[in-house]
């Protein structure tokens, strides 16, 4: 067990030294001094906190949530004691938390109202289809998320209806990890089990001057051990929020409030960082370097396709725009883009108009010298999309087309099997759910003409004939 607060060492991983931090204020023999600079390394896994230290920890942080919780919509959504209350609570603590691992709180409220609106309970979800989820979800980013949201809804529906208690439960249904489950399952459930995110693992960092990398499993698995200390046995759910609550608004990641943190006086980096000018309490945890992202190229084509033969001069209102729907599987799978070729390097535009026209004519059949006319091809310009691990460059153009002949518009899937297709109007387009990468690109195309005062070459307004 350690020794609490105010100790000299900083906490390392096994082998890894960090330097001390202790200032002296008397001279000390010279012997003495050289032992004290080896700093007493603490290896991670002796960590823990001592019973004093939890049972106060415990007090004050259950006391500084009560009064300083903020109201958030999932809150509200109380258990009761009836079975009903509970499959409610936890359907909403379940959405809510996969939402909160995507984006900031502000931005959650208004998705999480849409969605409980829309399924109010995990039988509705379980209705749903990918679409529509997808689209409910579009924006949050992380799509795989939301498909094993409903995924996992089935499951529960098709088992029966009834939610899974226990972490180890819940860990069964797709989607759920370790995370989720321990929210889930100390929030509604009354299960003491610890939870560990982010926000967690900074303020136990911080309360214990951790400095091992918080990404390595080793470390990781402490986390989780040092916060399950913790976890206060007659309310774990709320305990477990009190934790991520402090986190998530004054143990904050560049600017702490140390002044109004109600555990400051178990804080370990803060102990450190007042001893020691040059150390401060966001030296924990340790940032860790992040891998660099792949850098990947594409050219995307905004097609829209005219129909009619009349020739107006401004884009007419009836154009349909072609999307594509991704494969099931990988980045963003089973969600609609515009038509789109991965380039592998940096290329210029003759490159790219040539990979496009092969892909819309091995795709749609579409040849853009013989079937069809090209009424404009314009380059709009870049836009630069960052994943997890990819940073795309997307070299967007619009070409907008009019089929010859008899092939007023595309039919069928020509390659169903490996492709889905669409096309629809620029008003069912705005209200679709689209990802961000790709309303993006669309508010491009949407400027450009708002922009474009000149008319489209080659269509001149039909002259109204004259008035007897
Ligand atoms: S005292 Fe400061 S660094 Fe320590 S837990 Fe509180 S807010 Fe975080």
């Amino acid at each position: 067990m350690d020794d609490g607060v105010g100790s000299a060492a900083a906490i390392t991983a096994t082998g890894k030294k960090r330097p001390r931090l202790l200032r002296h204020t008397k001279s000390k023999p010279k012997e003495e001094e050289e032992e004290e600079k080896v700093p007493k390394e603490v290896d991670i896994e002796d960590l823990g906190f001592c019973r004093d230290e939890t049972l106060e920890i415990r007090a004050f942080l259950l006391e500084w949530y009560d009064r300083n919780q903020r109201d958030l919509p999932w809150r509200r959504i109380s258990s009761g004691d009836d079975e009903d209350g509970s499959e409610r609570r936890a359907y909403a603590v379940w959405v809510s938390e996969v939402m909160l691992q995507q984006t900031r709180v502000q931005i959650v409220i208004d998705y999480f109202n849409r969605w409980m609106h829309k399924w109010p309970t995990i039988c509705h979800l379980a209705r749903a289809s990918i679409e529509e989820v997808n689209e409910m979800w579009a924006g949050l980013g992380y799509y795989r998320r939301a498909r094993y949201l409903l995924e996992g809804a089935k499951k529960i529906v098709e088992e029966g209806g009834v939610f899974p208690k226990t972490v180890s439960a819940l860990l069964k249904v797709p989607g759920i990890g370790d995370y989720t489950a321990g929210a889930i399952a100390s929030i509604t459930f009354k299960e003491v089990v610890p939870v560990v995110d982010g926000n967690v693992v900074r303020v136990v960092a911080r309360l214990k001057a951790i400095s091992a990398n918080p990404k390595e499993s080793v470390t990781i698995k402490n986390f989780w051990k040092l916060a399950g200390q913790l976890v206060d046995p007659s309310r774990p759910g709320d305990f477990n929020q009190s934790l991520m609550e402090l986190g998530a608004t004054i143990c904050t990641l560049l600017n702490p409030n140390c002044s109004v943190c109600p555990v400051s006086n178990h804080c370990r980096a803060l102990s450190l960082a007042r001893q020691n000018s040059s150390a401060q309490v966001t030296d924990y945890p340790t940032k860790v370097v992040k891998s660099k992202k792949r850098h990947e190229f594409s050219a995307v084509s905004v097609v829209e396709i005219l129909e009619g033969q009349d020739m107006i001069e401004e884009f007419q209102p009836d154009g349909r725009f072609l999307l594509v729907k991704r494969p099931g599987e990988g980045l963003l799978a089973g969600l609609w883009e515009f038509p789109s070729v991965l380039l592998g390097v940096e290329a210029d535009l003759a490159t790219r108009r040539y990979a496009i026209d092969q892909f819309l004519k091995k795709s749609f059949n579409l040849d853009l010298k013989r079937s069809c006319t090209v009424v404009l091809r314009e380059d709009i310009g870049e836009h630069i999309h960052v994943f997890s691990h990819i940073r795309l460059k997307m070299y967007v153009e619009l070409l907008v087309l009019r089929l010859k002949g008899q092939r007023r518009v595309l039919h069928g899937e020509p390659d169903s099997k490996t492709m889905a297709w669409k096309s629809i109007d620029s008003k069912a387009l705005s209200s679709m759910g689209l990802t961000s990468g790709v309303r993006k690109v669309y508010s491009m195309i949407q400027k450009f003409k708002q922009n474009k005062s000149k008319p489209i070459p080659g269509k001149t307004r039909k002259k109204k004939p004259p008035s007897s």
